[in-house]
């Protein structure tokens, strides 16, 4: 049993977190009060071969998330609670606070969120003891706000002491001013990719501004909710995480992935994209062929991050299929498409394309197929919160609600320029050709020098 323990905090992130459980749960046929249909609509022996990585079973055959829920107020949680999945979850395992982090990253990761870390941290404990040979963790936030992003970034480095050999993955939502609530966003989330960086293995960017464009673009949604976007998340996390929920053979838990995807430790940052892309509550009629899944999934348009793939290069790419279809058609269609646009993939990893083929499609549809890229033009969007950051903290505008905290100004400063560093790295392997300079003259001049 290799078991995944998730976590949700702040606002989004338990929106995001509930609606993943909801999309998870309907998949493997486990009802609102936690037990198996076995006359679900898709049953099958495939529902329950590996329900262990993410449902801890309980008496009387009910399966429970192994899911802990946290937030510095209530509100959401107690709308999830009273919502209809609501029971699935295990009581105990909401922790919540009354202050709220008021949009303030060091209210997350210093103050408030620093008095309720401990009771978080007891329930992860309980959860990690109650598992066989654990894995890893997934955290679902938002980089925006104050909690998920400043508490959420805390809960993971204390995880990172704690339990240093387990795999981290995050799924962490990236702010846009198309769907912003404050002027701040950009501060938080630098400072939370500050974090990301040195403290989680892997992070699947989910990026609202670009989001926000499939809602307005493509579905055309005058006036797209969080509903909306969640939906598009939810797709998407349930896509990439099938590898791990079904069996399977490509990278079928977290450390596998991270070993296919990632050449360079910082460099962790995952593009995913989705097709076919549907609104909410919307049916699809007309079913797509293998060749029309493989177009669309490495379009620009269907990915979740504002960033075009085609200012960038592969470094490495992974796509999973899921319905019925022909291993050998999709094999056939990812060759094609490499070979069609072998610049936009770098030389010098060969094989750097991986595919899969799971046989249960997405509740609602025949077939899907999900991707994820760790591409070099991510920096766009590094970029962007970046010059945001930048044009406030060049006038320290907003700083007095960090420091009142108790923060210090080069916290600030050592965030932008690992973020840029960050953005300098992936142009550095965006440039990098086949051939290495090998650099002897030191060796060879020292050498000399003792003659
Ligand atoms: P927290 O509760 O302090 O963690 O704050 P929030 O989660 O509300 O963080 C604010 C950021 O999250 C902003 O960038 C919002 O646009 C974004 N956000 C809030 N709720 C949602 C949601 O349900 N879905 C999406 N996609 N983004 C959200």
């Amino acid at each position: 049993m290799r078991e995944i323990l998730h976590i949700q905090g702040g606002q989004c992130g338990n929106q995001i977190g509930s609606k993943f459980w909801e999309v998870i749960c309907d998949e493997h046929g486990i009802d609102p009060t936690g037990r198996y249909n076995a006359g679900n609509a898709g049953a099958s022996d495939l529902q329950l071969e590996r329900i262990n990585v993410y449902f801890n079973e309980a008496t009387a055959g009910r399966f429970v998330p192994r899911a802990v829920l946290m937030d510095l107020e209530p509100g959401t949680m107690d709308s999830i609670r009273s919502g209809p999945s609501g029971q699935i979850f295990r009581p105990d395992n909401f922790v919540f606070g009354q202050s709220g982090a008021g949009n303030n990253w060091a209210k997350g990761h210093y103050t408030e969120g620093a008095e309720l870390i401990d009771s978080v941290l007891a329930v992860v404990r309980k959860e990690a003891e109650y598992c066989d040979c654990m894995q890893g963790f997934q955290v679902c936030h938002s980089l925006g706000g104050g909690t998920g992003s400043g508490m959420g970034t805390l809960l993971i480095s204390k995880i990172r002491e704690e339990y240093p050999d387990r795999m981290m993955l995050t799924f962490s939502v990236f702010p846009s001013p198309k769907v912003s609530d404050t002027v701040v966003e950009p501060y938080n989330a630098t400072l939370s990719v500050h974090q990301l960086v040195e403290n989680a293995d892997e992070c699947m960017v989910l990026d609202n501004e670009a989001l926000y464009d499939i809602c307005f673009r493509t579905l055309k949604l005058t006036n797209p909710t969080f509903g909306d976007l969640n939906h598009l998340i939810s797709a998407t996390m349930s896509g990439v995480t099938c590898c791990l929920r079904f069996p399977g053979q490509l990278n079928s838990d977290l450390r596998k992935l991270a070993v296919n995807l990632i050449p360079f430790p910082r460099l962790h940052f995952f593009m995913v994209g989705f097709a076919p892309l549907t609104s909410r509550g919307s049916q699809q009629y007309s079913s797509l062929t293998v060749p029309e899944l493989t177009q669309q999934m490495w379009d620009a348009k269907n990915m979740m991050c504002a960033a075009d793939p085609r200012h960038g290069r592969y470094l490495t790419a992974s796509a999973m299929f899921r319905g019925k279809m022909s291993t050998k058609e999709v094999d056939e269609q990812m060759i094609n498409v490499q070979n069609k646009n072998s610049s936009y993939f770098v030389e010098w990893i060969p094989n750097n394309v991986k595919s899969s083929v799971c046989d249960i499609p997405p509740t609602g549809l025949k077939m899907a197929s999900t991707f994820i890229g760790n591409s070099t033009s991510i920096q766009e969007m590094f970029r962007r919160v970046s010059e945001q950051f930048t044009a406030m903290y060049r006038r320290k505008a907003f700083l007095h609600w960090y420091t009142g905290e108790g923060m210090d100004e080069m916290e600030f400063t050592e965030a932008e320029s690992n973020m840029n560093d960050l953005v300098a790295e992936y142009q550095q392997y965006q440039d990098a050709t086949a051939e290495v300079e090998e650099d002897f003259d030191d060796g060879v001049d020292e050498h000399f020098e003792g003659q």
